[in-house]
């Protein structure tokens, strides 16, 4: 029996684009995407997507 467990070696944020690789289990950035960005990353199985949501970021001073 192969118990794949399917782990994400790369991921892309779908609102500012930063991309990231995984590498001795730590994310590492490739992309700098917004710093500030609640990051929702454009990859299905281990990790539930964020639901995307009408949050305005840069309302607050
Ligand atoms: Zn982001």
């Amino acid at each position: 029996m192969s118990d794949l467990l399917r782990t994400p070696e790369r991921r892309t944020c779908e609102r500012c684009g930063r991309v990231e690789h995984y590498e001795d289990g730590v994310w590492r950035a490739d992309g700098v995407g917004d710093l500030y960005c609640i990051h929702e990353w454009d990859i299905d199985g281990a990790f539930v997507p964020v639901k995307r949501e009408s949050t305005p970021a840069a309302e607050e001073c």
